[in-house]
């Protein structure tokens, strides 16, 4: 089941939440500044952890922490593409962030995910077609993996809730 929600992604209960963060995976703004003032310093702790043993996280990847004081279990970080044009395989990358969040989620027993709309922040990627591409790989990993019972696009804006639904109609 997909569906599309109005609303701040770090009270959303769910298994797991994802993050749009960075490659230091430190912190910054956007959903990955609200995620870390609300889930405090226990998910910080746990990043650096996990950026001293692998140098933080390629864009397209994903890495799991606690959910701390969040209602999520977990937080899933994944580092969403910067958008230069299109040229430069952010398409493919936005797409593996789905998989790869996904993917992160199976193998931690999660059957509930909530996703922001990674990359359409600072990192610019058009929201017609990261949408389109939020859809679309959620609803074909769906269907190979009934594991995840529930998948929430939780938009922070309304462009964004209008694109997700509309593409959502189309399934
Ligand atoms: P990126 O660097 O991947 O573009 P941003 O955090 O700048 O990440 O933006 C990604 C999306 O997250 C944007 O659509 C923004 O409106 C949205 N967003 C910001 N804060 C929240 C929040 N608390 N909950 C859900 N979505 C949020």
């Amino acid at each position: 089941m997909i569906e599309v929600v109005r609303g701040d992604i770090t009270k959303i209960a769910v298994d797991a939440i994802v993050n749009a963060a960075n490659s230091s995976l430190m912190g910054g703004g956007g959903v990955d500044g609200a995620i870390h003032r609300a889930g405090g310093n226990a998910i910080l702790e746990e990043c650096k952890k996990i950026a001293a043993k692998q140098g933080g996280c390629e864009t397209g990847k994903a890495v799991i922490t606690t959910g701390g004081n969040l209602p999520a279990q977990f937080v899933i970080h994944t580092v969403g593409p910067i958008w230069y044009g299109g040229n430069n395989h952010e398409r493919e990358r936005l797409a593996d962030c789905y998989k790869n969040a996904l993917k992160l989620a199976v193998e931690n027993n999660c059957k509930s995910v909530a996703f922001p709309s990674i990359s359409t922040g600072v990192y610019r990627f058009p929201k017609e077609e990261a949408a389109q591409i939020a859809v679309r790989t959620v609803s074909e990993f769906l269907s190979k993996h009934i594991e995840i019972e529930k998948v929430l696009f939780v938009c922070f804006d309304d462009e964004n809730e209008v694109l997700i639904s509309k593409e959502l109609h189309k399934m």
